[in-house]
């Protein structure tokens, strides 16, 4: 590093009076990603940090001490990491609560910096703010641009063609839209509406927004979340249940959406995007093009320049790093591995060639946060089979399983979803859902995972 990298670095990332460097992690990813067990098992490894030979400010030694401390935004909730880790390394273990949503938590580590001006620094603190947020949150980010009328012609059509959402067409048949707001009626519409959300969410559906609907945070119940799309109310009086609820959407848009990206978002340096790429295979091709879909719209928001609200807010500013992770590789043999994580890559080759990611770094990769299995070769009918073994939640029984082979080109599999197949036409993929291995947890010896250290040094590896 040259002098002037040196100085750069001293400065970068100084926050409000503190002379003292701190980087901002987004963890994001839609519900069930996996967000909450990677961001508890990165800090126990980070804090134990016997099982990260890939982190390499780890492998040389140079983290001296890594200790929570109180974060610096006293309003927003703390990342409950002390709980989630007794639900993973208790005597029954067992997964943690998910994210609701936004948390955060402050990890500080004394460093001994490496490089031929090391020694002259000393040992350096640097504070690592986490920051856990929904992925459906970032998804409102295209609401911006929709006024009320725009963004019930979009829902509207959308919801139409699926059987999730006759009951509320039925709801909504009943009203008249023109005549004056009954608050009571309202709150069964809105209620109706956010039924459907959960039943399309339920059946495989990423397009689930306005976000709040399905992870209200400390909003269930408000004015701003107790609306629905009407059809299209030219004329409609002052008063009237159309111009209410164009009134409460127009609130959610500046008084939730745009404060989260201000106040969250916006300060972010590193990102993670985890995607149960897994977890949308086995559904089926629906899945996981209705899954590339909410990724684009999920990676809109790193791509300010499309949004011009945004991008004032960002003033020029980017998030850095941004890693794309499929989770849950563990469900996996590691032969399997590489073809993840090239399915992984084609998911976001679209979004990111229209992105403009100009500046920042991008990565995608296979991570199991913590690994719950074993690897086993079975012979089975005469062949060798790959399998991985672990405790099934369903039945508590021990067993191998053979998830199916990925396909080596992930062309197949994308093109197959494209086209909206019903099924894959020539495999089977096998989920399972296995309980935290507690064979592999003691204490004071961070936790078991795969690939989680090559994950930090991607995200954070430069500045340690
Ligand atoms: P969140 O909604 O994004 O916070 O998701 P969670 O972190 O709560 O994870 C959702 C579920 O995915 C968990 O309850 C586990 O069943 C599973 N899971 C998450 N990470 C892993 C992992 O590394 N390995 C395995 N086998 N399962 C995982």
């Amino acid at each position: 590093m040259g002098l002037s990298d040196f100085a750069e670095s001293l400065g970068r990332g100084l926050v409000g009076g503190y002379l003292e460097p701190t980087i901002r992690l987004g963890v994001t990813g839609l519900s069930r990603a996996g967000k909450t067990v990677f961001i508890t098992s990165l800090i126990a490894n980070l804090m134990d940090r016997g099982r990260l030979p890939g982190l390499r400010a780890a492998a040389e030694g140079r983290i001296r001490a890594a200790y929570l401390q109180p974060q610096p935004d006293d309003t927003v909730p703390r990342f409950d990491y002390e709980a989630h880790l007794v639900a993973l390394t208790g005597a029954a273990p067992h997964w943690p609560d998910s994210t609701r949503a936004v948390s955060e938590l402050r990890l500080s580590f004394r460093l001994q910096a490496g490089g031929i001006l090391g020694s002259f620094r000393g040992i350096q603190t640097l504070h690592l703010d986490i920051v856990d947020y929904p992925g459906e949150w970032l998804l409102d980010l295209a609401l911006l641009d929709l006024s009320y009328a725009g963004w019930c012609a979009q829902t509207l059509s959308r919801l139409g063609p699926r059987p999730e959402a006759a009951g509320f067409l039925a709801d909504l048949g009943r009203e008249n839209p023109g005549l004056p707001l009954d608050e009571a009626r309202a709150k069964a519409l809105s209620q109706s509406f956010t039924a459907y959300l959960e039943a399309a969410r339920a059946a495989g559906y990423s397009d689930c927004s306005p976000g709040r609907f399905l992870l209200p945070g400390d909003l269930a119940g408000s004015p701003v979340l107790t609306f629905a799309p009407l059809p299209d109310g030219q004329g409609h009086r002052r008063g009237s249940l159309y111009r209410e609820f164009q009134r409460r959407y127009e609130a959610y848009k500046s008084q939730v959406v745009k404060p989260f990206f201000r106040d969250h978002f916006a300060r972010i340096d590193r990102q993670i995007v985890l995607v149960d790429a897994l977890g949308a295979i086995h559904s089926g091709p629906r899945a996981v093009e209705d899954m590339r879909l909410a990724m684009q719209g999920i990676l809109g928001a790193f791509r300010p320049g499309r949004n011009g609200w945004l991008a004032g807010l960002m003033g020029g500013r980017r998030v850095e790093r941004i890693l794309f992770a499929a989770t849950k590789a563990d469900h996996i043999h590691h032969s399997q591995h590489l073809r993840l994580t090239n399915i992984m890559a084609a998911l976001m080759r679209e979004a990111k060639d229209r992105a403009d990611f100009a500046g920042a770094h991008t990565a995608a990769m296979s991570i199991a946060a913590l690994r719950a299995t074993v690897e086993e070769t079975v012979r089975h009918d005469g062949a060798m089979l790959d399998c991985v073994r672990g405790r099934l939640i369903d039945t508590g029984r021990e067993a191998a399983f053979y998830p199916g082979d990925l396909p080596e080109n992930p062309g197949q599999l994308l093109s197959s979803a494209r086209a909206g197949d019903e099924r894959w036409l020539d495999a089977d993929y096998g989920a399972m859902n296995f309980t935290p291995n507690a064979a592999g947890l003691r204490p004071g010896g961070g936790l078991p995972h795969i690939r989680l250290d090559k994950a930090l040094e991607f995200l954070i590896g430069d500045r340690l």
